[in-house]
């Protein structure tokens, strides 16, 4: 990510006084997304507000948000208290006033979570609405991330603080963090060979072997979006990647086709169409890029710095496709024509983590099935990834250590 591009044009932009606190806001939403492993809570109001937040973990874990005295107006009932059931580690919720001049908002917690960040935002896309945004995590590791690690390995890959904060203090000893997707899983077998081998299983074995090979190389941190046989939702996917601040995301497959002829691994790449997706799912799942996150700009200087981080976010994916087409060819790994793809998948649709879809082979081709299942070949394609990640890498370390 080019941030020092981001710096210098928000260093020409005039700085602007922070709105005050009007009278009387409305709240008009509470909502919940997520789930145990990461909640968010977006506070509607129809005007920008102030916020504090309190949390208590001895006894009942709580997170207390403090607000200027506001109109409470709830599923569409005004009351001057009121209470409802959360979701993901939010319990349930209470709000009413707290004195003449402020209001509270009080999410009684499942179990211990910490508030990983907090931030206003003002109006986006379609929605009129100002938005209080908290994330809340477990006090405990996601265990799908720990699972099955050493405990080098899963302090690598255990997400800090600074991973989930909006601007993350700068660290030159920063590595950076590949995120590997083993597609499918649990309920979802992906393709079967006729021989009855299941693309679960060989993009499972083979993000394990790929993720040693870049551990090993002392170079990477490496997460897997799944470390055993289960069945994770797309979405989730992609939310992993970015809240644990993901460098590079690296989604892989094995193809399946009616012509047992056709052999090769291809790449893939987010599409215009899979853009114009992209935008729709960020708003929907309120996926706020960290340039967002500053109300003191105005909302059509966050609107470009939000294109900006985006087009480049699809030129550096391009970028490492690129690479991984040569490398993947150096390790004797055969490619399908045209090798570089664009398609809307939905893997590719994070705004702010470039990524790839490695389609490694095809299991309906022989040939390549005994590749996708041999160790040797195994190897040299763990070898060819890790060379391409090198050669992305090398070029922009100083950028990236700026993050
Ligand atoms: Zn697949």
């Amino acid at each position: 990510m080019s941030r020092w591009l981001l710096t210098a044009l928000l260093l020409l932009w005039p700085a602007l006084t922070a709105v005050a606190d009007p009278p009387s806001s409305r709240i008009t939403g509470l909502r919940f997304g997520g789930g145990q492993s990461q909640t968010r809570i977006v506070i509607d109001s129809d005007k920008p507000l102030t916020f504090q937040t309190f949390s208590s973990q001895g006894g009942e874990a709580r997170i207390v948000v403090e607000l200027p005295k506001v109109r409470w107006s709830l599923g569409g009932l005004t009351a001057e208290s009121g209470q409802g059931d959360g979701e993901g580690l939010v319990q349930t919720y209470r709000y009413a006033h707290n004195s003449s001049s402020s209001s509270r908002l009080t999410l009684d917690l499942r179990s211990p979570a910490r508030l990983v960040r907090s931030f206003a935002l003002p109006p986006a896309g379609d929605d009129p609405h100002y938005r209080i945004v908290l994330d809340l995590r477990p006090i405990e590791p996601t265990p799908a991330l720990t699972a099955k690690t050493s405990p080098e390995r899963a302090s690598a890959v255990r997400p800090s603080p600074q991973a989930a904060a909006p601007r993350p203090a700068p660290d030159p000893s920063r590595r950076p963090l590949i995120v590997i997707d083993p597609g499918h899983g649990g309920r979802d077998p992906g393709a079967v060979s006729s021989s009855g081998l299941r693309e679960k299983d060989v993009t499972l074995e083979i993000a394990r072997l790929i993720r040693d090979e870049l551990v090993a190389s002392g170079r990477y941190r490496v997460a897997l979006t799944r470390t055993r046989d289960e069945f994770i939702e797309l979405e989730a996917r992609v939310e992993r990647a970015r809240s644990l601040g993901a460098d590079l995301f690296i989604s892989l497959h094995a193809d399946a086709g009616p012509n047992s002829s056709v052999r090769g691994a291809s790449v893939y790449t987010l599409s215009a169409e899979g853009e114009k997706r992209a935008e729709e799912v960020r708003h929907r799942n309120d996926w706020i890029l960290d340039v967002e996150t500053d109300s003191s700009r105005p909302r059509e200087v966050n609107d470009i710095l939000a294109d900006l981080v985006q087009r480049e976010t699809k030129t550096q994916s391009s970028r490492f496709a690129q690479m991984l087409i040569p490398a993947l060819s150096d390790a004797g790994w055969p490619a399908l024509a045209n090798t570089h793809r664009k398609r809307g998948f939905f893997v590719l649709l994070s705004p702010d983590v470039p990524a790839v879809l490695l389609e490694m082979g095809f299991m309906t081709h022989p040939a390549d099935e005994a590749m996708l299942v041999s160790d040797a070949r195994r190897a040299r394609l763990a070898d060819g990834v890790l060379a391409a990640i090198d050669g992305f890498f090398s070029r922009d370390a100083p950028l990236l250590a700026e993050r």
